[in-house]
């Protein structure tokens, strides 16, 4: 499949990866909206949040086990956002399940 995360995830497309096991990777945003910015993928290929279901419950439990442990590796102490975005109402450009972590400034609360 023509998917930019399932090539990153393969290693066919360099990036900067942050943590990485079997089932997930995270790795450094491209074009960075906060001093952090890291994006957290499966490496399995899910459309996005509008394609869960309950299959997905202990993938989706694993990433947000970890994503707090990068948020210290990253020492994001004074907070972080996390993010996904759904569809193209939401903006969603690539089409892979993924979650933005973001942080180190105080973050806007502009939400639409
Ligand atoms: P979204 O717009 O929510 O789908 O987020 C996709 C994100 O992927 C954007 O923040 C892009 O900057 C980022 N991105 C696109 N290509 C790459 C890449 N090759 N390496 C790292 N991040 C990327």
């Amino acid at each position: 499949m023509d998917c930019l995360f399932c090539r990153i995830a393969a290693g066919d497309i360099p990036s900067t990866k942050v943590y990485e096991d079997d089932a997930i990777l995270a790795f450094r945003d491209i074009n960075p909206q906060a001093p952090t910015h890291i994006l957290v993928i499966p490496k399995a290929h899910i459309g996005s949040v509008a394609e869960l279901t309950e299959e997905h419950a202990a993938l989706v439990g694993h990433i947000f086990a970890v994503i707090p442990q990068i948020a210290r590796q990253e020492g994001l102490t004074g907070g972080f956002r996390v993010v996904s975005n759904c569809g193209p109402d939401a903006g969603q450009s690539v089409p892979h399940l993924h979650f933005h972590i973001l942080g180190g400034k105080e973050l806007s609360l502009e939400m639409a």
